[in-house]
């Protein structure tokens, strides 16, 4: 049966790196029989500038009924002015909550060809591959009551709320321990159980849950020392699983290790595998229209698409070989320190995408 895939392309330099994205998918369509149809959408500050809204109605409803989502990137300058809820970035939130993506999954590997761009020493990250699992539809988020008020004695007054149940934990930690079966069978989980009870019972959670999974073996970490050890000895870690919160912060950490923001994919996931995919990277509008964005982010992120939502492991493996190529091939834009442009990576002219037998 065909696929739907929502292209939603976004501002900035997302309509140039989603170009390249969809040519690759073009290309495994007639080169592959992948059985898809592309279908585009607006969304984020564009979608604000021709709709009114960042994330307009027929967009949700092609979101929700498309078998995956994939996203370029949202805002710019242009559009700080507005009110937040009019804001691009809310066009992407809107949709992460509408779809139920609880699950974020974030790889940071380093490449051998890329070492250089590393701000850490060759030795330390030489080899690197982590996956951080950030639950993203929970915590202090999204946690009431939260706001700014005021005192009975004058003072103002800010605050969040962390908060978790009990099937949110689960189902996070069901997608970490899935997900170190699937690689090295190591999975860490990060808390703040001694100073948090919110994450006391994530701990408990995990733990619990864990019983199912005796072939993973399961630490736990304070996000303090987790941020110190991903920066001193990364390489120890296989499989993060953690908070909205620590996940975020950890998350942009864990991707600075590799040295290259413009290589990097993700995808976030509801409860069936469904997904919206996207770089990890933003709009980059210092750069937006020159043709220098570095397209791997987002082609990546169609080959976890590929492997996640389409089930088709066999063609991630040829993109993802395929990038490889054209970095030994020493291609590289601005992002990885060299001046290639956009269009230059031409993957789908690789060998390693060739046409199946
Ligand atoms: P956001 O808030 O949307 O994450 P940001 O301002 O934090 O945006 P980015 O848009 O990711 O950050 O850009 C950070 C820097 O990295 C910019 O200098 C940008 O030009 C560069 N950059 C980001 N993505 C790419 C890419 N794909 N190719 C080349 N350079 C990039
Ligand atoms: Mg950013």
């Amino acid at each position: 049966m065909t696929k739907t895939i929502a292209i939603l392309a976004g501002d900035g330099i997302g309509p140039e790196i989603m170009a390249e994205a969809v040519k690759v998918l073009n290309f495994l369509k007639t080169s592959h029989g992948l059985d898809i149809a592309l279908e585009e959408g607006l969304v984020g500050g564009i979608a604000y500038d021709v709709k009114g809204h960042p994330l307009p109605p027929e967009t949700l409803e092609l979101a929700k009924r498309a078998d995956a989502v994939m996203l370029g990137a949202v805002g710019g300058v242009k559009w700080e002015p507005l009110d937040i809820s009019l804001r691009p970035e809310k066009g992407l939130l809107g949709l992460r909550s509408a779809l139920n993506l609880f699950a974020n999954l974030r790889p940071a590997s380093i490449y051998p060809e890329l070492a250089d761009a590393s701000p850490l020493k060759p030795e330390i990250v030489s080899g690197l591959d982590i996956l951080i699992v950030r639950e993203l539809t929970g915590d202090i988020y999204f946690g009431q009551p939260r706001g700014i008020r005021t005192l009975e004695n004058g003072e103002r007054q800010g605050f969040n709320t962390m908060v978790y149940s009990e099937s949110e934990i689960e189902r996070i930690a069901h997608v970490g321990f899935q997900s170190a079966q699937k690689r090295q069978k190591k999975l860490c989980s990060v808390d703040k159980a001694n100073v948090l009870e919110c994450t006391e019972f994530w701990r408990e959670v995990v733990i619990r849950v864990g019983k199912q999974y005796p072939d993973v073996e399961l630490s736990h970490l304070y996000v303090d020392n987790a941020a110190m050890q991903l920066v001193r000895y990364p390489k120890q870690f296989d499989v993060i699983v953690t908070t909205n919160i620590f996940g975020d912060i950890l998350s942009d950490l864990a991707s600075q290790l590799t040295g290259s923001i413009g290589m990097l994919p993700s995808a976030s996931l509801d409860a069936n595998n469904k997904g919206m995919y996207e770089p990890i990277h933003g709009s980059a509008p210092d750069i937006a229209g020159k043709g220098i964005a570095n397209p791997l982010a987002t082609i990546l992120s169609v080959a976890m698409m590929l492997r996640f939502s389409l089930n088709r492991a066999d063609l991630a493996d040829k993109i993802e070989t395929a990038v490889k190529k054209v970095l030994s091939d020493g291609l590289r834009t601005r992002d990885i320190l060299g001046s290639a442009t956009t269009t230059q990576y031409k993957l789908v002219n690789t060998q390693e995408m060739g046409a199946a037998v």
